[in-house]
């Protein structure tokens, strides 16, 4: 038996026997470092509260109050970087589809366990697994102070990368997304998810929004001078859907740059639970009735995709990267893909699949219809200066690999 005593191991589950019995067995195999908790409210208080995240949780599925997939999405707004282990006496079906879900939010799964557990099959999953404390010591990404970040902003650190979004039946390039970047004088590049969650929980993400969208306006200028007409796509967080007169603002913007609303596509993430819709619900109404098109970023992953999509007057969805990738070869997965299609087409949304990374995902969609796609196989966020060169380039790609069928070819823009 080695002791594991900087690992800490967070035992989430309704039933107070299986604590205990859980408890047993961990300490058995050498974790010291074990809580247990009966409900997911104390379970966040006690991560909230913690000096650090657990390395690793052994999650109840079926618990009264908040169950546990609900509980994975507070995981995914805290950013959890340790492991998971999923426990429910439901059937494997049940518990395999839970697994594709967690999956599906980037989420470490060592494994699943049925009720009642055995000592055997928990050691099973444990022995292999690398604690991350023991693995990498530093823990996660580093996440920046605010007054950095505001510094970052004011400082004009920001700049955007572009990233192409192509028609998946004729390959014309429709678009990009600006996807923020900050170039830090020390630590070099760093990604937005270093930074996003920090301007939003202090107040600077209306001035980061500002900064993107800006850039981007004027950068949708140039390329329009130079005979691009492409759309170019921002991501807004909701909270600048919390201010009034942000479609005045960004209308203005656009005006100035002198780039036309439905050139502009604003792509907006469920990032948190709205507790009052009606501010946001009239923002984004009266962006449309402006012409912005309005886009509903990552989804399936949110809080409440479907509540949204019904109240919101978006006109695009988004399918979040985790049900595309890999959706041919994943039942689930291509469950909640297939869904999400049909949501768009009975409600007249365009569609966006994102996380396009492989040959497989791009034949995926041709089958399946999807109209539109982005990820890594279609092309990386990248520089605005390589746009111009990289349509060609695509173009050529797409003939020379036969990406699209031989009839069609690409569509002169
Ligand atoms: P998003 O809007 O869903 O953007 C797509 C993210 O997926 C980007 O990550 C992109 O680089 C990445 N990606 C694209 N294709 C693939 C693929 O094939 N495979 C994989 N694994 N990933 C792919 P990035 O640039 O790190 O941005 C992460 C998130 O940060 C964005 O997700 C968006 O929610 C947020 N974000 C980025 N820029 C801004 C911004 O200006 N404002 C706000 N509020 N959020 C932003
Ligand atoms: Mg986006
Ligand atoms: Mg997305």
């Amino acid at each position: 038996m080695v002791d594991k005593p900087e690992v800490s191991v967070l035992l989430l589950d309704d039933d107070p026997f299986m604590l205990k019995l859980l408890g047993l067995v961990l300490a058995g195999l050498g974790y010291t470092g074990v809580t247990g908790c009966e409900s997911g409210r104390a379970a966040l208080d006690w991560i909230d509260a913690a000096e650090r995240a657990p390395d690793l949780i052994l999650l109840d599925l079926n618990m009264p109050g908040m169950d546990g997939v609900e509980f994975v999405r507070h995981l995914v707004d805290r950013r959890y970087g340790g492991a998971l282990i999923l426990v429910s006496g439901e059937d494997d079906r049940m518990l395999l589809a839970a697994e594709s879900l967690v999956r599906a939010h980037r989420l470490t799964v060592l494994g699943r366990l049925h009720k009642a557990v055995t000592p055997a099959a928990l050691a099973a999953l444990l022995e292999p697994w690398v604690p991350r404390a023991l693995d990498r010591p530093t823990v996660a990404k580093r996440l920046y102070p605010a007054d950095e970040v505001r510094a970052a902003i004011v400082n004009g650190e920001l700049e955007n990368h572009y990233q192409p979004t192509v028609v998946v039946a004729s390959g014309r390039v429709v678009g990009v997304e600006a996807l923020v970047r900050w170039r830090h004088p020390v630590d070099g590049m760093v990604y937005p998810d270093q930074f996003i969650g920090v301007a939003e929980d202090h107040g600077l993400i209306g001035a980061l929004t500002m900064a993107v969208l800006r850039a981007a306006l004027t950068q949708a200028r140039r390329w329009r001078d130079a005979g691009l007409a492409l759309r170019v796509a921002i991501n807004v967080s909701m909270d600048d859907l919390a201010a009034l007169d942000f479609p005045d603002v960004v209308a203005a913007q656009a005006a100035a740059a002198g780039v036309p609303p439905e050139a502009v596509v604003l792509e907006v993430t469920e990032s948190r639970l709205m507790k009052d819709l009606r501010t946001p619900l009239e923002v984004l109404a009266r962006l449309r009735l402006k012409r912005f098109s309005l886009s509903i970023d990552d989804f399936g992953t949110g809080h409440s995709s479907l509540a949204q999509l019904r109240n919101f007057p978006f006109d695009e969805l988004k399918v979040d990267r985790g049900f595309v990738h890999g959706a041919c070869a994943d039942e689930t997965l291509r469950a909640i893909y297939d869904a999400s299609l049909g949501l768009a087409r009975q409600l007249g949304m365009g569609i966006v699949a994102e996380g396009v990374e492989d040959l497989a995902d791009w034949d995926f969609l041709r089958r399946t219809g999807c109209a539109m796609a982005q990820g890594y196989f279609i092309a990386r966020p990248m520089p605005a200066d390589a746009v111009p060169g990289w349509i060609p380039a695509w173009e050529s790609r797409s003939r020379d690999e036969r990406l699209l069928p031989p009839d069609t070819g690409i569509e002169p823009s």
